[in-house]
């Protein structure tokens, strides 16, 4: 299949009409998307991603008036989040329409929505007049992508369009909130944080992830996130010596900086997020045998930084 690249979100939205999908920039990572009432088109985004179908898919919005086409109501928690947090890094999941395919959600009788806030990813909605289901724009497994160019490496000639931008801002996922139980539920940590969640309801809960057997976000069940070379966590200041042919990111610099093929140092979480999944495919391209990643405390960004470096380590 030949791949249109391009910056026009005009000519980008021709190719959802047609049934096509295209990959374009967000503010967390860039997406595939389809046409959310084409269920052929929403195979393709399976098929070119290799992606389990048993792995539900959010869907896009440019305007508040599209929620009605997609969920059944907005309870009031929900209602909240949306008021303080849309459009960013936030999907809410919510119980689907009933004309919302079964395809886009994976069986489940609920559906994830998000509202980008990018200024190309709202054009190109606006352009399309549907909202779009979209995954990730990486083949199933590799780390996510936040340039265009990670795009083309993933998926050219597979897709049939990349609307083209800038490196994402976020750099990781957005944050996934069950608002469909009794109190709101992260059930994927990612741009918004906890502390800015529980400013607007301070009873959100972090998802028991140890409940395997039923998991309430399927896709986090799935290896993520991880490059070709082994990650190995490492917590400052502790340090092992480094290996032969590995690389180094992390927030403090390391024992013997020159001993590594490749370092970057970050100014804080928010840097470190933004820069990690460049990182990891930069470091494949070297063949970098092993990347050592410094573990962060928990707060704020730390929180979603932390969730993609263990599933990055422990596959
Ligand atoms: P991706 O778009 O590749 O970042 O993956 C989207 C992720 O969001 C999925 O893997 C799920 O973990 C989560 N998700 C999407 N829709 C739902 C839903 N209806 N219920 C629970 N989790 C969802
Ligand atoms: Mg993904």
């Amino acid at each position: 299949m030949k791949t249109k690249i391009t910056q026009s979100p005009t000519i980008a939205a021709r190719f959802i009409e047609h049934g096509d999908v295209v990959a374009f920039p967000t503010e967390t990572v860039y997406g595939l998307g389809a046409n959310v009432f084409n269920e052929d088109a929403i195979r393709k985004i399976f098929a070119a991603k290799g992606r389990p179908t048993d792995n539900p898919l959010i869907a896009h919005i440019a305007e508040l008036s599209q929620l009605d086409q997609l969920v059944q109501e907005i309870p009031p928690a929900a209602q909240k989040l949306i008021e303080a947090f849309f459009p960013g890094p936030l999907t809410l999941v919510l119980p689907k329409h009933k004309t919302i395919s079964l395809l886009a959600t994976a069986g489940l009788q609920t559906i994830g929505v998000r509202m980008p806030s990018h200024p190309i990813a709202r054009q190109f909605l606006r352009a399309c007049g549907v909202p779009l289901v979209a995954p990730s724009a990486n083949l199933s497994g590799r780390p996510s992508p936040t340039t265009w160019q990670a795009v083309r490496d993933d998926l050219f000639g597979r897709i049939a369009c990349i609307l083209q931008g800038d490196q994402t801002k976020v750099g990781l996922e957005s944050t996934v909130v069950d608002c469909t139980g009794r109190v709101p539920q992260i059930l994927r940590a990612g741009g918004v944080t906890l502390e800015q969640l529980r400013t607007v309801l301070p009873e959100t809960e972090i998802a028991d992830a140890q409940d395997a057997s039923a998991p309430k976000s399927p896709g986090q069940k799935y290896r993520h996130y991880a490059p070709q070379a082994k990650v190995v966590l490492t917590h400052f200041p502790q340090f092992t010596v480094p290996a032969n042919e590995s690389a180094y990111i992390g927030l403090h610099e390391p024992p013997q900086p020159a001993m590594f093929d490749k370092v970057m140092i970050c100014r804080d979480a928010e840097q470190y997020a933004h820069a990690l999944f460049q990182f990891f495919r930069e470091c494949d391209e070297l063949g970098v045998k092993t990347i050592f990643c410094q573990a962060v405390g928990e707060e704020g960004m730390g929180l979603a930084l932390m969730d993609r470096l263990r599933r990055a380590a422990h596959g």
